[in-house]
């Protein structure tokens, strides 16, 4: 038997509703009890200054893999995942193969096994090749191992696609993931329609090509009883129907990326396509509203929506630039400043990063119950550190918080009880 003690961090659990300063004690790879333990363990763990909380879920990772490993890989993208805290990551399916059939899905899940960082729980596509007409074999593709359903990197755009997805994933209980937009008011848009894109001269993306879309799917939600999500939202108009659907009782549930309430289309004021993404960021007041859906619970989960690209695809001019930007190892300090912020207590940030993902997709993960497995995070939050975009693991580089300081450092990242990620000790 092996065990470890994470001694006197501030011990935060949001599921069983813990957050005091304790030790935790791990047997076996499984949290075997918490208090003040006299014993000592074959290896010890000081955790002074520090929060230890579960390993933190993503619920929305572009792979890469299969299909664009140039951009990144199963492994690379867990490397980055432990040194951000995460320790289990959904992965959408628009890959090369996409996730349409069950051996894709077997594929992943054995790549990550080999690699043994991270766990990795698929999202299957909704529709074959993600081309929004003919639903795929869900039931096949939840056997397999997939989590949830989406088409994301596209929207899924058809309305009686939509309502047959719904239907069908209604009667297994999976939920929908939507990329909110509504190709017809976006296309060929580069950034946010407002003040921005015409200073810049580049067509815009208005909020209600969001709108429209997650208008509809409410609608949808409503006639068929089926569960839906809305990825990345950002527009101020979205939330406040997410919310309204909430209120009226109906399993409609949104999560936010990091960027989204933490920055603006004011940053796209010097071209910098590394804050090009989709739903791009728009103005300070949807930022606002981003961070009310946090505070009053409208939005549950924050992810990061990790979209790594080659430098090709972003050296060049802000129209042609690829959207996207990596996220893993700045997920947790951004989500933090809204703990700094005084908008959210750590509690609530580390829920909506652990345990509200976890319940929503059913995963049994997210949690430091007692007998559950030893998947933490330990991380000092008010440690700074400078983002260099040339030290991310991530293959690719493509951030916006280049050069920036970051509040919160990940100490420890433990999978299954195994410390898979220690901070470096600078000399
Ligand atoms: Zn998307």
């Amino acid at each position: 038997m092996t065990t470890l003690c994470i001694r006197q961090g501030r011990v935060i659990d949001p599921e069983n509703h813990i957050d005091v300063i304790c030790d935790v004690w791990i047997e076996n790879g499984h949290i075997s009890h918490m208090g003040h333990i006299e014993e000592v363990a074959d290896q010890e763990i000081n955790a002074t200054h520090c929060v230890v909380c579960p390993g933190l879920i993503d619920m929305h990772v572009h792979l890469r893999e299969p299909g664009e490993e140039w951009k990144e890989d199963i492994e690379s993208a867990s490397k980055s995942a432990v040194a951000g805290g995460v320790t289990s990551m959904c992965c959408m399916p628009n890959t090369t193969p996409c996730l349409d059939h069950a051996g894709v899905v077997h594929q992943i899940l054995n790549r990550a096994k080999e690699v043994g960082l991270c766990r990795i729980f698929p999202i299957g596509a909704v529709s074959r090749q993600l081309k929004g007409k003919e639903i795929t074999e869900m039931r096949d593709l939840s056997k397999a191992g997939a989590v949830a359903f989406s088409d994301d990197g596209l929207p899924i755009w058809h309305a009686g696609t939509m309502r047959k997805a719904l239907e069908y994933a209604s009667s297994f209980g999976y939920l929908i993931i939507q990329h909110a937009e509504e190709f017809e008011l976006t296309k060929d848009g580069a950034i946010n329609e407002g003040i921005v894109s015409s200073m810049l001269g580049l067509k815009g993306m208005p909020n209600e090509g969001e709108d429209c879309m997650v208008a509809r799917d409410i609608m949808l939600t409503e006639l068929t009883g089926g569960r839906y999500h809305v990825a990345h939202i950002s527009s101020a108009r979205s939330i406040e129907m997410v919310r309204h659907a909430q209120e009226k009782g109906l399993s409609v549930s949104a999560e936010a990326a990091p960027h989204h309430f933490a920055l603006t289309e004011l940053e796209l004021l010097n071209f910098n396509t590394n804050a090009k993404m989709n739903p791009p960021l728009r103005t300070e007041a949807d930022r606002m509203a981003v961070v009310k859906g946090l505070r009053d619970g409208s939005i549950a989960v924050i992810a990061s929506d990790h979209a790594p690209h080659h430098e090709d695809d972003k050296c060049c001019t802000l129209d042609c630039a690829a959207f996207g930007i990596v996220g893993l190892e700045t997920l947790l300090p951004v989500s933090l400043e809204l703990v700094h912020q005084g908008h959210l207590s750590m509690s609530e940030v580390v829920a909506k990063l652990t345990s509200n993902p976890a319940k929503l997709l059913g995963l049994d993960v997210g949690t430091l119950g007692l007998g559950k497995k030893a998947d933490i995070v330990i991380f000092n939050p008010s440690e700074d550190w400078m983002l260099d975009s040339k030290k991310l693991r991530s293959k690719s580089k493509n951030t916006p918080w280049d050069g920036k300081i970051m509040r919160g450092t990940v100490h420890y990242t433990l999978l299954g009880g195994e410390v898979v990620y220690q901070k470096e000790v600078s000399s």
